[in-house]
């Protein structure tokens, strides 16, 4: 009979990855693996585990695979319908936060939310925020909303293109996106996890800056007085994306950092400077 350990010695996976498609496989934390790497494993998880283990190696992203990924210390139920959420969003998150501080019972628009993760981490943490979130893939929402529920946020979700899913109501204090910002030329699209993902999601199929172009363009109209935009862009296109909301009629324009000293948030606020 097969045990973890003989089947680890056969696997091509790193090991924390042969792990996590065993907890995922027998529903067990990491611990009792370790503790039971000797025991003999039941075939049908074997073979569950073979299937699981062949799509990793053909490329699938672990979070497809498992149905799940981590996002600001929660669990976001994800599907190929939607963007992997990633560490630099949260960035995103943070920035928009920090500009709600001191707003009471703001107004906030996450546009082409995939996952929710963008709306639903600032609708947990503001609570007596009114958060709206759109996206144009109806499969998307559905995901956004399964995880809306699960966790407990309220957030309105509604289907449509960019401003064009919105019922008439304008007046947001914040508007955040993570849109496609990826260049249709740019070969990282054909490569990794990418692949997996909703080319939607990822690209706006022109320069990479088309979507950013048309939701700062079209923010005004939607955000209150000393509302701010906020948006996630690509490693090099910081610059692009100031000049896009200067001209947009946005004032304190900034970029922001990540971790690694890239700027990849860039935010104004509408009808100044
Ligand atoms: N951050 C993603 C990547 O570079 C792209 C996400 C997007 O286009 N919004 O893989």
């Amino acid at each position: 009979m097969e045990s973890l350990r003989s089947l680890s010695r056969d696997s091509a996976l790193p090991r924390l990855e042969f792990q996590m498609l065993w907890q995922h496989v027998l529903q067990v934390p990491r611990v009792w693996l370790i503790a039971h790497d000797g025991d003999p494993v039941d075939p049908a998880k074997a073979a569950r585990f073979r299937e699981l283990q062949a799509r990793r190696l053909a490329g699938e992203p672990m979070a497809y695979i498992l149905g799940v990924r981590e996002f600001m210390g929660r669990d976001f139920h994800v599907s190929p319908a939607v963007l992997i959420p990633r560490p630099e969003t949260e960035l995103l998150v943070e920035a928009g936060l920090r500009h709600l501080e001191g707003l009471k019972s703001p107004r906030v628009l996450d546009l082409g939310t995939g996952t929710g993760a963008i709306a639903i981490c600032i609708a947990l943490d503001r609570p007596d925020a009114r958060v709206a979130g759109s996206d144009s893939s109806a499969q998307a929402l559905d995901v956004a909303k399964r995880n809306a529920q699960t966790l407990g946020a309220a957030v309105d979700f509604f289907h449509g293109s960019w401003y064009d899913a919105l019922p008439a109501i304008g007046g947001f204090d914040l508007i955040v996106s993570n849109p496609p910002y990826i260049a249709a030329s740019d070969p990282h699209l054909k490569q990794g996890d990418l692949r997996f993902e909703p080319a939607s999601a990822l690209t706006d199929h022109g320069d990479g800056l088309a979507a950013l172009r048309e939701i700062a363009q079209g923010a005004g109209q939607w955000l209150a007085p000393q509302g701010a935009l906020l948006m996630e862009h690509g490693w090099d296109q910081a610059a692009a994306v100031r000049g896009i909301m200067e001209s947009s009629g946005f004032g304190r324009v900034t970029s922001l950092p990540d971790l690694a000293g890239v700027e990849r948030v860039t935010g104004g606020i509408y009808n100044e400077g």
